[in-house]
């Protein structure tokens, strides 16, 4: 039988990956699975993410919040992964609403509609921004939320609302949080692609506070085969955490991308920091890899490669660029 999936938020950054990875034959298995996206295309989804797919998924337009929708599209998937969500920080601090009527009533929504459709595996794709700020060590999946942005809150409650889900419903359901991605078709608003489209298109780059913010970074590859590793192996109900390759400050980020471009710190103006900002994120992933995870994309090899993509996308990015302003990370 043919496998049926649903990605929604399919049209955003990590979920276009997701779905160009299945439809491209990386995932063992899953080459002939048909796959549908749903997606609200707000300013972050973008159908040429989808592009090198196109006739090849069905797209629906569409809000995870609708709950008529859902009952219409859902059944007949035997397979959910939710990247549908509003993701950028600083979008949260100057209001909130959307991201908790997306990232927790949202995936209430469509977890109800998943429960009625008699969905086999669901995925709900999450941060380890949940965890709030750690200043040594590493959390595993037992480490209690304590999100501090807006942003981080309203994940941690579409996590609880999928996890109570799975304990009072036995919705086959599993979460994963990941650290912070880089990668090809990111939208430019995201530090990474921010610094590198306004350094190549001459424009000075804002550096948070002190610049000593650290994150784990990881390909957007890596994340995409972590969640599909805790789709095909998980354990309904329970939490796995797809770990960074690469921890950096954002001074030692910063310098990597000033190096990669070829220009310099005159290029860098230092902002005041933003409201909350967490000092350092870190997970642990042995459960993951327990299921025979492991990443594959070094960060050196894989920001050269990003580089060279924004080098060569400008076609996909220029109509996506703001006057220089602030960034997430
Ligand atoms: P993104 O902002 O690039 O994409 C989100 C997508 O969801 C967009 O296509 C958007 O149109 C769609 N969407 C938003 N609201 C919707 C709604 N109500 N109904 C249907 N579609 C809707 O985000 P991303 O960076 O690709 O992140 C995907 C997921 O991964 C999110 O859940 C995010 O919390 C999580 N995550 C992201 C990162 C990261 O570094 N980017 C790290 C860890 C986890």
């Amino acid at each position: 039988m043919t496998r049926r999936v649903l990605v929604t938020g399919g049209a955003g950054f990590i979920g276009s990956h997701h779905v160009r990875s299945l439809l491209g034959g990386a995932y063992p298995g899953w080459e002939d699975a048909e796959v549908t996206v749903l997606d609200k295309l707000t300013y972050a989804g973008n159908p040429a993410n989808l592009s090198p797919v196109a006739g090849r998924h069905t797209f629906v337009h569409g809000d995870i919040c609708d709950a008529e929708l859902l009952a219409s599209v859902v059944p007949g998937h035997q397979t959910v992964i939710n990247f549908a969500a509003e993701s950028h920080v600083d979008r949260s601090i100057a209001d909130a609403e959307a991201f908790v009527r997306t990232n927790v009533l949202g995936v209430q929504t469509l977890l109800r509609a998943c429960l009625d459709a008699g969905v086999e595996r669901v995925v709900q794709v999450s941060t380890d921004e949940v965890y709030g700020s750690v200043e040594h060590g590493s959390w595993d999946e037992s480490a209690p939320l304590a999100p501090n942005s807006p942003y981080a809150a309203s994940k941690a409650g579409g996590d609880l609302i999928a996890l109570a889900f799975a304990r009072t419903h036995g919705l086959p359901v599993v979460v994963t949080r990941c650290g912070n991605n880089y990668g090809p078709y990111q939208y430019p608003e995201k530090v990474i692609p921010l610094f590198l489209t306004h350094l190549m298109d001459g424009a000075d780059v804002p550096l948070y506070g002190d610049g000593g913010n650290v994150r784990d970074w990881i390909h957007v590859d890596d994340h995409c085969r972590g969640v599909q590793t805790a789709l095909e192996h998980g354990t309904a109900g329970e939490v796995y955490h797809i770990a960074g390759t690469a921890e950096l400050t954002n001074v030692e980020l910063t310098e990597r991308l000033l190096r990669a471009v070829g220009a310099g710190w005159e290029r860098v103006t230092r902002v005041a920091d933003r409201p909350g900002h967490d000092r350092r994120y870190s997970l642990t992933d042995a459960r993951l890899r327990d299921l025979g995870y492991a990443p594959r994309t070094g960060f050196d090899e894989g920001l050269a490669a990003t580089v060279r993509w924004y080098a060569e996308h400008r076609d996909w990015w220029e109509p996506l660029r703001k006057p220089v302003g602030r960034y997430s990370a």
